[in-house]
Formats: structure tokens, C-alpha cells, sequence
């Protein structure tokens, strides 16, 4: 409800007396100086909502529910999401770290003169590539376009990628070799006029909430719901249908789905052969995937493959969506493309209620992937590989095309890459890889081996603690800026209040750094403003074309959608409505990727599939939402699914201590025992740190496209260690 943070009077202005929802602190009956119009910090949904603020703290928040996309609705986080500014870990001063005495304050000078004494002395020893940097999504489009120019302009480093390499690379290529654009096809105003919709991988009440309600609209309006996961998730439990898939199978699905759709010629024909190619390659992979064979590949009863294919083939219109679980994977690119198969065959795409979308999961999942900090990009969305991209980008920032790295590493890459000492140096921001890299204890060692560290965060967290340099960076309202939702919806962030102690803005720590590392002239802005102006100027004419956006246009709009190529352009919330794809044959291209295994399956010795994932109160590596009291009591500690088969075979009782075993190393947590998932599955969610974290056992192998780690999947054993440690504590659902 998004009414707790309301006065008492306020209250029952709105809703009348009720003593029953009186908040457990009682009511916040302080007046607000100001109400500021800005957007969730956390997941891509980007709900809107107003920040009450007195005195320069954030007291709590409204309801925004004029903006369109969630309409005053929040999630538990969202509603939350306030209560992280006064917690104590603030950090609110730069720190270095000395051998003998730990961290020190410092002042601001003082740790940018320390950090870029090391950056020059690394670079001079070991050469520019020998300095990294780590950028993240849940920053703005303005950050993400300044760290990308910061690493190719004053560092001149090839090594710099973002932690979106954990989230939503292999959607984010997958789109690109199958539409040619990297963005979902429709706004989520499209959900609740589908007829018939796949939610493949996706957790979405829990890690997307608000989207459950287009979802349940669509419903309503008589659709029917698929949901394929390995885990009956909170959205599954109303799905009309539920395929319960074997980790690491989802192409297999796919495919066999699309063989049924063929068999009863559920596709459309002309739409194949005006605007698509590779048809006849992926039709003569998808006739070895009958249901029978399909099933024994990814344990869907064959009825059930042929029911989705029944409810998907005739619609009138239809949408998928997918999420981490289908693109978590050494195969996420092929996993995703299989999937835009079935929308790519049935034709329903670039119309009202028929497309496609993949779901971000960090708050700037779509903008932070757009505007250059990936190690293979540069603004608008170019190639950092071709020619003319780079060229272009020379001249907009007036340096020599030569001087711009080629392409660098991956974020993983650039992890191994300090283990096996060929980085030396690395700056982060926003970004905690020790928490969200497979394999943790690697990442801990790796850290260690580097000769300098310079984090920048708002917060202490677990990787800053082995930084030598900590910057105190900024909270998403204490800066303005925008970020890009899931929907490819371009919205405006408000400073709702101003940083406290020395701590700064994101944004003037990088250019500081520039501009002491001798780029005065590139690194001289006032306000997140003139980068944003910047960034909108270097994208025009790239593929990522956001050159007829201001803030004063997005506020008043409430967002807009990219492509928008002139001041006059409406923006383009649905892509492809005139049937032109953007490949230069104006094509949509099928892919026929076989079903190959994971790249480590079960045996005799690790007999059971290991998952990851999230779940409603917590936000990715735990960060900020591990610091929100009542989101840590909604789910305090990571919790250990196993079916209630797998349990008693092994004599587990619900809240058992339990260590899971991996070949990186182990884990040890409670047990909660549901039936909610495969008997031959374990899941443990990922937002916690040290003996804490899932991470430890996952695997680091990576996507050969898209680069990022198989979080979904590994193989492992259980086994019980003891009782519960407070025996009066009962996980069970
Ligand atoms: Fe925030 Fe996402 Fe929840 Fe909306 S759905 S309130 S954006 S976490």
C-alpha cells in the first residue's frame, strides 16, 4: 500500500478514519518542505513517485499517480526505498586506506591526488590497458555516457565494462542479431491487450511487481498466461498454464514449441517471407524437436508443450517477455533468440498488444547499456569496432580517432584479468562485484592482487572494503539526471536533496579525475544537464538516437521513447509498426541454435541443478536494501529451496542447517522446504555477502556473445549439517 508514509490527516482526507492502519512507527505528522516529482531508485520498471523532503533529508514519500506507468502504485521496496539515506553506513566522507591503521578520513583533493598519482604511476609501468574500469546500470544516462568517455578520453584504457555484463547483455544481443535494435519492441500500455502471454524466466511478481498488474489486466481481458521457470513463482501460481523446465533446457522449449506451431501451421506465412530471414534453416532444426523428444530434454510433459503451442499458435494477439532466467546462461543469447523465434514466426510484432520485451532488472538496465560505458560501445550505441562509428565520435569529442581504444574486456574478463596480474589498477563506481561475480572467493583473491583500488559508492560496501581509495559518491536523489526504463521509456530523475558531509555527486568525482589527469577541456560541466546535452548531441544519427530529447520535453511528457531524432519527433514507444526491422535489409533474422547442455551438468558426484535469483525485498548485491530494516525482516537471511521429495530422501526438516556443495565451494544456510520447485533443484537467492553468498558456488562460465556468467545453473549436492539453530524458527511457506 502506498498510503504508510502518508500524515494521519492526510490519510483520512484520502481514506477516511481507521485506526487498524495506523503504521507500526506511528505517523510521520511532519510536513514536508517540498514534494519532488522523481522515480524509484531500484528495479526497470522506473515507478514514478514523490519524495517528501524537509531540511535537506528525504522524511518520506507520495504516491505520483499521474505518471502513467504505475499510477501511485509501488512495491514493497518502492515504498521503502526512502528509509536508506539516514542509515549510519552513509558514507559521508573519502576514505584512503593506510597499512598500519586501516581507513582515514581525507580530503577530497587529497584521495583524487592519491588516485590519480596511482593511475598515472600504473599506467607509465604497465601501460594504459593496465588500468580498468567498472561502471554500473542503476546509474543515470548521464553517468553511464561520462564513464564511457572518462575511460577512452582520460584514461585511455580499453578495459572498461559495466555489472549490466550480469544482467541484460544477453538479451541486449539477442535483440540486436535479431531486430537489428536493441530495445523491447512495445511499451508495457501493450501487456493488457494480449490475448495469450509467454513470461519465460522471469520472477516477475517479485523482481518487476508493479508489471504483475498489466499482466493480471491482460488476464481480465480474458488472456491466457504461460509461465516457464523451473519454480512455481508467485505469478505462476495464477498462470493458465506452468512449464516447469529443467535448468538449462529453455531453447529446447522453445524449439519444441515452435515444431508444434509448424506441425499445425500456426505461422504466418507472408509475414515470414516479406520480413524475415533464415526461416528454412531454423524449420528444418525445430522438426527434430517433437514433444516427445523435447520433453526428455527439458522434463516439460510433451501434452503440456503441445498445450502452449495451442494457446500461443491462434491468438489474436500476444506478447513474450523474459527476464534472467532465460539469458543467465553460457547459451543466454541463444536461449533468447529461440524465444523471439516464436514471436518472429507468428508474425504478432509491431502492432497494438503483439510484440516483445525483455524486463531489466536494474533501474537503468536499458539507458545504462546505451550510452557508451561497455567495453564494445561507444555513445548512441555504436561500434566501437567500426570505422565510421569511431570516426564520428572522434570528431564530436575532438580527439584523434586513434586515440580511442579498440574494444577491451568483459566484466568477468576484467576480473580474471587482475587474477592473472595484467590489470593492476581498477576504478569502480556503483558497482559490487564481490557480492555478483560467480565464484567469490576467485573475485576476493583477485582483489587483493591489485596494486591500486579506487571505489566509488554511497555506501561501504563489501568490495569498497578492500579498496585503497573510497570516494563518497551520491544516493540516486541527491542528484537529477535520467534513466531509460524497460520499455525504452527516457525519464527524468529530480535532485531532491544535496549530498551530506563531503560527500559528492557522481559526476563531479569523474570529472575532477579528468580533468586532474590533464582533459580539463573534455571534463568541464556545471550540471548533469550539460552532459545530458552532451550525450543527446553524440547520439544523433547512431542507432541509440536520443538527439531530439530535452529535460524540459521529458518532464513534460512524461518520458519519452527512443528513437526520437529531432525536437519534433514524438518519440517511438512501439518499434517496427511499419514492418521494417532495423538489419539493413529492413529484415528480421530467425536463428536456429541447436539445444546444447549447460556448461556444467549434473552427475553422480554433484547430482542436483543449482539456481539463483531474487527475491521481492531485496535489490541485486543487497547494497542499499540490505540497509532497510523492513525490507531485511521481510526476508532477513538466505533461505535454501528444496522440494519436500528431495528433503525427506535426504532427511531434512524444514529450517535444517544444510551445506550446498559445488565444485567452486560451499554454502551453509537454513533449508526451507516447498513445493514449489523441481524435486531435482536447489535455490538460494543472491543478496548477500561472504559466507552469505550464493555467488560462492555459482559457476564463472561465460555466454560467448553476450559474456555473461551462468548464474542459472550449476550442479551441486546437499547435504544436512544439523537442526535448525533456533528451533522455534519454521521457514515453510
Ligand atoms: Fe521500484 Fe520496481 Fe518496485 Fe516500482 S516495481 S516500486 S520501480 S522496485
Amino acid at each position: 500500500m502506498a498510503t504508510l508514509n502518508l500524515t494521519e490527516q492526510e490519510y483520512i482526507d484520502r481514506y477516511g478514519p481507521n485506526p487498524a492502519h495506523t503504521p507500526a512507527g506511528g505517523w510521520d505528522n511532519r510536513q514536508p518542505d517540498k514534494l519532488v516529482k522523481t522515480h524509484c531508485c531500484f528495479c526497470g520498471v522506473q515507478c514514478g513517485i514523490q519524495l517528501k523532503v524537509k531540511e535537506n533529508k528525504v522524511i518520506g514519500f507520495e504516491p505520483w499517480e499521474e505518471f502513467p506507468v504505475n499510477r501511485g502504485k509501488l512495491c514493497p521496496k518502492g515504498v521503502k526505498r526512502y528509509m536508506q539515506n539516514e542509515h549510519p553506513d552513509r558514507l559521508k566522507a573519502h576514505l584512503i586506506r593506510s597499512l598500519d591503521h586501516g581507513f582515514r578520513e581525507a580530503s577530497f583533493d587529497e584521495a583524487l591526488d592519491k588516485t590519480v598519482a596511482e593511475i598515472q604511476r600504473i599506467q607509465g609501468a604497465y601501460g594504459k590497458d593496465a588500468f580498468a574500469f567498472l561502471g554500473g546500470a542503476s546509474m543515470t544516462n548521464e553517468k553511464a555516457y561520462l564513464n564511457g568517455k572518462f575511460a577512452r578520453v582520460a584514461l585511455q584504457t580499453a578495459n572498461i565494462d559495466y555489472n549490466g555484463r550480469l544482467c541484460m547483455v544477453s538479451a541486449g544481443a539477442a535483440n540486436k542479431l535479431a531486430f537489428g535494435v536493441d530495445r523491447s519492441a512495445n511499451p508495457w500500455s501493450d501487456i493488457p491487450q494480449a490475448k495469450v502471454i509467454i513470461l519465460a524466466g522471469t520472477n516477475l511478481a517479485e523482481c518487476f511487481p508493479i508489471l504483475t498488474d498489466y499482466v493480471w489486466r491482460a488476464r481480465d481481458n480474458g488472456a491466457k498466461i504461460i509461465v516457464i521457470d523451473p519454480r512455481i513463482t508467485p505469478i505462476a501460481r495464477t498462470a493458465d498454464l506452468f512449464l516447469p523446465v529443467r535448468p538449462g533446457r529453455d531453447n529446447a522449449l522453445a524449439h519444441g514449441i515452435l515444431h508444434v506451431l509448424v506441425q499445425r501451421s500456426w505461422i504466418d506465412e507472408s509475414f515470414i517471407a516479406n520480413h524475415t530471414s533464415g526461416w528454412e534453416n531454423l524449420e528444418s532444426l525445430v522438426a527434430e524437436y517433437t514433444p516427445e523428444k523435447t520433453e526428455q530434454i527439458t522434463g516439460v510433459p510433451a501434452q503440456s508443450i503441445v498445450a502452449a503451442a495451442e494457446l500461443w499458435g491462434p491468438a489474436e494477439t500476444s506478447m513474450l517477455l523474459h527476464a534472467r532466467g532465460i539469458e543467465h546462461h553460457t547459451k543466454g543469447v541463444e536461449n533468447v533468440l529461440s524465444y523471439i523465434n516464436l514471436v518472429l514466426a507468428s508474425g504478432r510484432i509491431g502492432k497494438p498488444g503483439s510484440g516483445y520485451g525483455t524486463i531489466t532488472g536494474q533501474g537503468n538496465g536499458q539507458g545504462g547499456r546505451e550510452h557508451g560505458q561497455r567495453c564494445n560501445q561507444l555513445p548512441g550505441g555504436r561500434d566501437i569496432n567500426s570505422p565510421p562509428h569511431r570516426q564520428h565520435i572522434a570528431e564530436f569529442w575532438g580527439v584523434e580517432e586513434t586515440s580511442i581504444p579498440q574494444e577491451g574486456l568483459t566484466a568477468c574478463e576484467i576480473i580474471d584479468a587482475i587474477e592473472a596480474g595484467q590489470i593492476k589498477g581498477l576504478l569502480s563506481i556503483s558497482f559490487n562485484p564481490l557480492v555478483s561475480i560467480p565464484d567469490s572467493e576467485r573475485t576476493r583473491a583477485a582483489l587483493e592482487k591489485l596494486e591500486f583500488y579506487g571505489a566509488i559508492d554511497f555506501f561501504m560496501n563489501e568490495t569498497a572494503r578492500h579498496a585503497d581509495v573510497v570516494f563518497a559518491g551520491s544516493l540516486q536523489e541527491e542528484d537529477e539526471g535520467t534513466v531509460t526504463t524497460g520499455e525504452g521509456r527516457c525519464v527524468r530523475l529530480h535532485n531532491s536533496v544535496s549530498p551530506p558531509g563531503d560527500a559528492r555527486r557522481d559526476w563531479e568525482i569523474i570529472c575532477r579525475l579528468g580533468q586532474k589527469l590533464g582533459q580539463e577541456k573534455h571534463f568541464s560541466y556545471d550540471k548533469a544537464g550539460q552532459i545530458f546535452e552532451e550525450l543527446t548531441a553524440a547520439s544523433k544519427g547512431g542507432p541509440i538516437d536520443y538527439s531530439g530529447m530535452t529535460y524540459q520535453r521529458i518532464e513534460d511528457e512524461m518520458g519519452i521513447f527512443w528513437p526520437c531524432p529531432a525536437p519534433d519527433h514524438p518519440g517511438t514507444p512501439r518499434l517496427f509498426e511499419n514492418g521494417k526491422f532495423h538489419h539493413p535489409d529492413g529484415r528480421a533474422k530467425f536463428h536456429a541454435y541447436p539445444y546444447r547442455p549447460p556448461a556444467e551438468d549434473i552427475d553422480s558426484e554433484f547430482p542436483l541443478f543449482f539456481t539463483s535469483g531474487r527475491v521481492v525485498s531485496q535489490y541485486l548485491s543487497g547494497t542499499q536494501t540490505r540497509r532497510i530494516g523492513g525490507l531485511v525482516d521481510q526476508y532477513p537471511e538466505p533461505l535454501c529451496e528444496m522440494h519436500p521429495l528431495l528433503a525427506k530422501k535426504l532427511g531434512i526438516e524444514d529450517g535444517d542447517r544444510v551445506r550446498v556443495v559445488t565444485r567452486r565451494g560451499d554454502i551453509e544456510l537454513p533449508a526451507q522446504i516447498v513445493r514449489s520447485i523441481r524435486p531435482d533443484t536447489l535455490f538460494i537467492p543472491y543478496h548477500w555477502a561472504g559466507k552469505k553468498a550464493a555467488n560462492r558456488i555459482t559457476n564463472r562460465a561465460l555466454d560467448p556473445i553476450s559474456k555473461i556468467p551462468e548464474f542459472k545453473v550449476c550442479a551441486c549436492r546437499v547435504e544436512k549439517i544439523g537442526p535448525p539453530e533456533n528451533a522455534s524458527t519454521s521457514h515453510g511457506q
